[in-house]
């Protein structure tokens, strides 16, 4: 049984199913891919696998605090039950743990990404995927070469990375180069790509159910029943209990309450992000192909067929998912900035939704607590990019085979 039909659950749906397993994904609500895998910004980026917990990142919270203008936020009164999570946050926020968790989360994102191109071209998947790289765009000279030295590290480690100035940026994606006066320049991640986690999900669906896999759609598992070392069954929020022989928990930021009803923990905590997504306006110019992140207002983007989709912050403020028009201000500032005439601004979609960030940034995969319970969550801001790649993982954990890369540091128990 998998828990949950997000990009995460339906993939693992998909390599189980793969395997000769009988799947049943259930899943609360009525159809797969309704939560963080619907409102991501499509980006498959590897190049950007920097874990979020750094030196800089209790200035940036702290920041938060008093000034409106940053991306990373904490509201305490409204995420109070999130201290010991916090506590491994601040653990991990020095530059050898840093460097340690981002090139786990590289190694498995690279690693992911030749998954999801196969699984598209093992079942013949178009998900308005483009593969055309990713530009991460600086404003300001300073930031630009910070960039550049960080950006070394996954250069160093396989990551094939162009540094670009304003006129490479006009050359690699002619959209922006009516607005090139206003950059410092690009990293250019030439071989991360993007594409609609939507679709890809919905579809791998439908491949998983000619493999004969069930979807159980509108019913949330309440909590796991154990007994002798075992999950025996999952009660649904109808009062029955469905039994199966292995547990697959991939319910993104709520994974941790199931988990904790049989005494698993999982440092899993939500951060919510914006999502904005329009009509492309089409006006006779360069079309729109690249994807990107504004590296100063960490608004990032990219073309899904024919919308637009823009997302942006990271808010520490516990589960709900409401906004308000303010908390869209990054949005509409990089598209007056940046992309004014890209889209229908005036015809938006929004949304709120979050992320299941683990304290170190990698998410959790493999046996927890009861011998036949496996986790697949806590992927951040990176789920779709490291869905594949994951559950392909826990699939061969689950087989008894040897993952084809290292789970050091992507279980339970190998972190510190
Ligand atoms: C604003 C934003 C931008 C992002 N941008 C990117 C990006 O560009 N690239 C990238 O790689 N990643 C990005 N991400 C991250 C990515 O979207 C997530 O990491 C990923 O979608 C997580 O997938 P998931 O399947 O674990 O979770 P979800 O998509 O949240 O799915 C979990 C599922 O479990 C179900 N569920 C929950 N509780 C229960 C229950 N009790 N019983 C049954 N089912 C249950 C839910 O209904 C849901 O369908 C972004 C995320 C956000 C919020």
């Amino acid at each position: 049984m998998v828990v949950g039909a997000g990009v995460v659950g339906v993939t693992s749906a998909y390599y189980l199913a793969k395997a000769g397993h009988q799947v049943t994904v259930v899943e609360k609500e009525g159809e797969a891919a309704t939560l963080a895998s619907a409102g991501n910004a499509g980006l498959i980026a590897p190049g950007h696998s920097f874990a979020w917990a750094s030196p800089s990142a209790p200035k940036e919270l702290l920041r938060s605090l008093t000034v409106d203008d940053t991306a990373l936020r904490v509201n305490p009164f409204k995420a109070p039950g999130m201290a010991v999570w916090g506590l491994r946050f601040l653990r991990e926020c020095n530059a050898e743990r840093a460097l340690k968790n981002t090139l786990v989360k590289l190694r498995l994102a690279q690693y992911s990404q030749r998954m999801l191109d196969q699984i598209a071209s093992d079942e013949r998947i178009d998900y308005d995927d483009i593969h055309a790289g990713i530009l991460y765009l600086y404003r300001d000279p300073k930031r630009f070469e910070a960039g550049i030295k960080k950006m070394k590290l996954v250069q160093d480690h396989g990551q094939k990375q162009d540094v670009l100035d304003a006129e490479g940026v006009a050359e690699a994606e002619p959209f922006l180069a009516p607005v090139k006066h206003k950059l410092a320049g690009a990293i250019y991640g030439v071989t991360d790509s993007s594409g609609d986690s939507v679709k890809f999900t919905r579809k791998l669906q439908a491949a998983c159910e000619r493999m004969g896999s069930k979807f159980v759609f509108g019913r949330g598992v309440v909590k796991l029943d154990a007994r002798g070392g075992k999950v025996r069954a999952a009660t649904l929020d109808g009062g029955d209990a469905l039994d199966a022989d292995v547990f697959v928990l991939s319910a993104g930021v709520h994974s941790p309450r199931i988990a904790r009803t049989v005494g698993v923990r999982l440092p899993i905590a939500p951060a919510k992000g914006y999502s904005a997504t329009f009509p492309i306006r089409r006006n006779g110019g360069p079309e729109m192909r690249v994807g990107a992140v504004d590296e100063e207002l960490l608004v990032a983007w990219c073309r899904i067929g024919d919308r637009l989709r823009m997302t942006s912050s990271a808010e520490f403020t516990g589960y709900e998912t409401s906004y308000k028009e303010h908390d869209l201000r990054l949005i509409r500032k990089l598209a007056t900035d940046l992309l004014p005439n890209a889209a229908e601004y005036d015809q938006g979609q929004y949304r709120a939704c979050n992320r299941p960030m683990t304290p170190d940034g990698p998410p959790i995969l493999g046996q927890a607590g009861p011998e036949n319970l496996y986790i697949n969550s806590g992927h951040g801001h990176m789920g779709f990019t490291m869905a594949c790649g994951s559950s392909r993982i826990v699939a061969d954990l689950i087989d008894g085979r040897k993952p084809e890369i290292p789970a050091e540091g992507l279980t339970l128990t190998s972190r510190p």
